[in-house]
């Protein structure tokens, strides 16, 4: 601990040395997110300023959550929250009432360009927008204003963090381009448990097949998996990858039936714990673009 606070003095002194003294910090905010990814945004933009809680937690699926009376409290107790919004947490609104929170939670995806896709007749709205870091970009923005208007004494350490961050999210989307788009298109095409990745397929044009739409709150019916099978045997589609937030057993079913081959595990809606591949967004999203493209320039025998 003594080595990182040397560390956190350290590097907090060449960001705004020389000269430059900034205000004391006033306060420590506990902020809350609805689920890891968003939380660990924050925490980026947040710096030493804020404690971030996560209600869902590490490999937990953020569509459907059973909040604990203990989530209620920390709900009630936070000064600022946050939720991705887009119909992602259905379950927030709840907790809300359940809790007696009476602050008002910000919506980090406002703003954002958003997808829409028709199912069961109906058009929604796609709500996986982190899996393409220009979309996170705008969360960034929105989450740097939330804090400011909390905290406006910390100001210059946020806006600091948000475009430092920033230029990370840009690193990372210059390097899942230059990785991916080097593919054979008709290559990049890969089996998932659900709909996760149609931002991801934005940017960097890989298509993902899947059961299970936008939601893991709907299922699967016998008659879309039927015609999942034949769609992946015509378009030859060769890799399926398990996700670490959702039941695997259909996506191995479908796999069995089709013959693709396993890739492994994505983090499409989830950080991992701290020792696992993905806790923070940077990592995951690395690591998933990594995972893809091993998973696609192995799919050379056609
Ligand atoms: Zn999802």
């Amino acid at each position: 601990m003594r080595a990182s606070g040397v560390l956190v003095g350290l590097l907090a002194s060449t960001a705004f040395g020389l000269g430059a003294c900034g205000p004391a910090s006033a306060k420590t905010l506990n902020a809350v997110a609805s689920f890891t990814v968003l939380a660990d945004v924050v925490k980026q933009v947040g710096g030493d300023h804020v404690n971030v809680k996560s209600l869902v937690g590490p490999n937990g699926d953020p569509h459907e959550f059973e909040p604990s009376p203990d989530d209620a409290k920390t709900l009630k107790e936070a000064d600022i929250t946050f939720v991705s919004g887009e119909g992602l947490e259905s379950w927030f609104e709840k907790l809300v009432t359940a809790s007696g929170y009476s602050g008002k939670p910000i919506v980090a995806s406002k703003g954002i360009k958003t997808r829409t896709m028709e199912e069961d007749g109906k058009t929604v709205t796609d709500p996986h927008v982190w899996n393409s870091p220009v979309s996170v970009e705008v969360w960034v923005a929105n989450i740097e204003k939330a804090l400011i208007s909390v905290d406006p004494d910390d100001a210059a350490a946020f806006k600091a963090n948000a475009a430092q961050y920033t230029k990370e999210l840009r690193d990372l989307h210059a390097y899942a381009k230059s990785v991916l788009e080097t593919e054979p298109k008709d290559r990049r095409k890969i089996l998932t448990s659900h709909y996760a990745f149609g931002y991801f397929d934005r940017e960097y044009g890989v298509e993902f097949l899947s059961p299970v739409g936008l939601s893991t709150e709907t299922e699967a019916s016998a008659a879309d998996v039927a015609k999942l099978i034949d769609q992946i045997k015509t378009e030859k589609v060769k890799t399926y990858f398990f996700e670490n937030s959702n039941d695997s057993r259909l996506v191995d079913q479908i796999s069995k039936a089709t013959g693709a081959e396993p890739g492994g595990e994505l983090y499409v809606e989830s950080l991992s714990k701290a020792d696992g591949p993905a806790p923070t967004y940077a990592k995951m999203f690395r690591y998933n673009v990594d995972q893809i493209s091993k998973a696609i320039a192995g799919s050379s025998d056609f």
